[in-house]
């Protein structure tokens, strides 16, 4: 079922073939209409996009930028600049929270362990997604964790997060993004990162207009300059990468044009 690849210092695993909403979910209302996967994200019948965050204790996503850096700027204008770019300036209705009293903290007791498989993060998100993705109106679940993406191998401490296939569920491990530093750029980079997974790009569900995939490492993107490039996956990868972001006031888009391009042409 769950096919993934494997790097050294892979910081980001990327399930691609992780079923779209399990039929045997628990949470499954029958009634309910069906998961809609990321077909059709970027096309014309989409009117809204939400991305439900929910975060374990300990674990919430920066909603400020830390020292010197501090002000009025959310660091998630960072993410809405990307999301943004990927529609061309032209979105549907945008719903990204800014502030912890727009996120959901999780109880304790649903976290008994710091270690997090595939299956646990899908359980959880069976759990707590309050909105399951309809044609229209799609939705992306979130969920930081206090702890580690765990696989056969055991814990991988140099995972910052995860998409997890055509699910819809991105997940965020807080300790290893802490251990980068500048950790809300760290955290917005990362996710900016994962919902381009989510979101098919680089040849995973979206068509290349011109080719970019850097076959040899998953779905990620042969320009070097790009988000979505593999060493992104890196905790030092990340940590270079995020260094090109200071100093600047205004949230830079950080894909390449191939991979926006991408996402600009399957808007018809
Ligand atoms: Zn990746
Ligand atoms: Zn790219």
């Amino acid at each position: 079922m769950i096919a993934r690849w494997r790097w050294p210092l892979l910081a980001c695993v990327f399930a691609a073939a992780v079923a779209a909403c399990d039929d045997d979910d628990p949470a499954d209302d029958p009634d309910a209409a069906p998961h809609v996967g990321r077909a059709g994200l970027f096309g014309p019948a989409v009117q809204s996009l939400t991305f439900e965050v929910d975060y374990a204790p300990g674990a919430a996503p920066e909603v400020r930028y830390g020292g010197l850096l501090a002000g009025d700027r959310s660091p998630w204008e960072i993410f809405e600049t990307n999301v943004v770019a990927l529609y061309d300036g032209q979105p549907p209705a945008l719903n990204i929270p800014r502030t912890l009293d727009e996120m959901q903290a999780l109880p304790a007791d649903a976290f008994p362990g710091d270690d997090f498989t595939v299956d646990d993060i899908l359980d959880l998100a069976a759990r707590f997604r309050d909105r399951p993705s309809q044609p229209m109106d799609r939705s992306v679940y979130m969920i930081w964790l206090d702890g580690y993406y765990a696989d056969d191998s055991g814990r991988r401490d140099t995972v910052l997060g995860v998409s997890l296939g055509d699910t819809g569920v991105i997940a965020m491990f807080k300790p290893v993004i802490d251990s980068v530093g500048s950790t809300a750029r760290v955290e917005q980079t990362t996710l900016v990162h994962e919902f381009g997974h989510a979101a098919g790009l680089v040849n995973n569900g979206l068509m290349q207009v011109d080719d970019h995939h850097d076959a040899e490492h998953g779905a990620h993107c042969s320009n070097e300059d790009c988000v979505m490039y593999w060493t992104i996956e890196s905790t030092a990868g990340v940590r270079d990468f995020v260094g090109t972001l200071l100093g600047g006031d205004d949230p830079r888009v950080l894909f390449g044009a191939e991979c926006l391009a991408d996402a600009h042409a399957a808007s018809e």
